[in-house]
């Protein structure tokens, strides 16, 4: 990417939704996290294992420097990465596949030079297809309407759309460690619309890069974008979102709607389902506000009223555990007295039988898994209703009235 990039394919989400972002965020460090260097390292290890023809578990051991940081390949790493390689490969049949793709995006974003990698670009007869890898293991990412995949496809059209009569693109998110793979497919001239899209949000961005007085107006709280967003324990309109919520819960007629028998009227149903809506933002707004109080802290910075001190100290460990194993050996301890013997879990036997299906059949028979609890989910989940009777059916024949 340019030096100036600021509209990157990983941030649209954000960008696109809450032009002002970008201004606000400017005004914090970009500290990365070690997941998102762990994230690099398995990367770094899919684009091996593609560019060389080997299968993940031949680096096994193999140490990654991401940064300061350092990775192992391990068992694990090693799984995961090989699943999204073994993924790709199976698209990339009859194709031809590239890898860590640099595509450009700043004929769109107005920034020059600006561009981003795809982790995986497979060219097919009619059809573009965009395969990217999310290491994380927090929330299942989807591919439809996803800005960051669309961007990519959108910068693959423009480096290889001379290449192939393309009436399709099919855009793939990977998530290994969650066991989660979403596909999308659009025809081309969908994937052209999002362009104009893509070029208005940029617009907004200039507009309010120069006119930082009218910053508010281009603010816009939501879950998507603010959940990553550096700016969110001091963003005036998300605050403001949150203050607006508590005040409209506060000031409800003696809290009509916190009791039983008011969940009946339209006010009760009606404020439920607006504060519901708000809860995933207003948690975010909370976790953001504690970690950057925290990290101010850590940094020698003071906040008014607040301190560190020492939390719950960590479980005990063995310094030497060879030696403190030699000791208690001395005093003749029987070994179910010295060890702990634990059956392997079924995700370790499923691992171990990976290449013996039949005795992994076998052992699956001994294998029980309890049913997901009820959750409360947004109307538009994809996931399927549970249908629990209501209330008014149970009871109904308690009221019944003979006639
Ligand atoms: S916290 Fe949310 S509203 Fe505020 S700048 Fe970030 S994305 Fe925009």
């Amino acid at each position: 990417m340019s030096a100036h990039a600021r509209l990157s394919p990983s941030g649209a989400h954000r960008w696109m939704a809450c032009p002002g972002s970008v201004v606000l965020e400017a005004d914090y460090p970009d500290e990365g996290s070690v997941y998102a260097d762990e994230g690099t390292a398995a990367h770094t290890l899919a684009s091996w294992c593609l560019i060389d023809g080997l299968d993940a578990d031949q680096y096994l051991g193999t140490v990654i420097e991401v940064g300061e940081r350092k990775f192992t390949v391990t068992d694990d790493m090693a799984a995961h990465v090989q699943d999204y390689v073994k993924l790709v490969r199976e698209y990339a049949e009859g194709g031809e596949l590239m890898v860590e793709q640099r595509v450009p995006i700043g004929h769109l974003t107005g920034e020059e030079g600006a561009g981003g990698t795809a982790d995986a670009i497979i060219i097919k007869p009619g059809e573009l297809v965009v395969v990217d890898l999310k290491y994380g293991m927090g929330v299942k990412v989807m591919s439809e309407d996803n800005p960051q995949l669309l961007l990519y496809a959108l910068g693959a059209h423009e480096n290889f759309g001379l290449l192939g009569d393309f009436h399709a693109v099919t855009m793939v998110i990977h998530q290994p460690r969650l066991n989660h793979v979403a596909e999308w497919t659009i025809p081309l001239p969908t994937l052209l619309e999002f362009a104009e899209n893509v070029r208005f949000s940029a617009g907004q961005v200039r507009l309010v890069s120069s006119l930082e007085d009218a910053l508010d107006a281009f603010l816009i709280p939501g879950e998507k974008q603010c959940r990553f967003c550096k700016a969110k324990p001091t963003c005036p309109a998300l605050r403001a979102e949150v203050a607006d919520l508590v005040h409209d819960a506060a000031t409800l007629d003696d809290f009509a709607d916190l009791l039983p028998t008011a969940i009946d009227s339209q006010t009760g149903d009606n404020y439920l389902s607006v504060a519901m809506s708000k809860v995933g933002l207003v948690e975010q707004w909370c976790k953001a506000v504690r970690a950057e109080v925290e990290r101010r802290l850590l940094a020698g910075q003071s906040v008014d009223g607040f301190k560190l001190v020492e939390s719950k100290r960590g479980n005990r460990q063995w310094t030497d555990p060879a030696a403190a194993e030699k000791l208690l050996k001395s005093f003749r301890l029987r070994n179910d007295e010295m060890y702990d013997f634990k059956l392997i879990s079924p995700t370790a036997a499923e691992k171990l039988f990976k290449s013996n299906p039949k005795r992994w059949e076998k052992v699956r028979e001994h294998i029980t898994q309890s049913e997901g609890k009820p959750s409360v989910a947004f109307a538009t989940d994809r996931r399927q209703e549970i249908a629990v009777p209501s209330v008014a059916d149970d009871f109904g024949g308690l009221f019944q009235t003979e006639n």
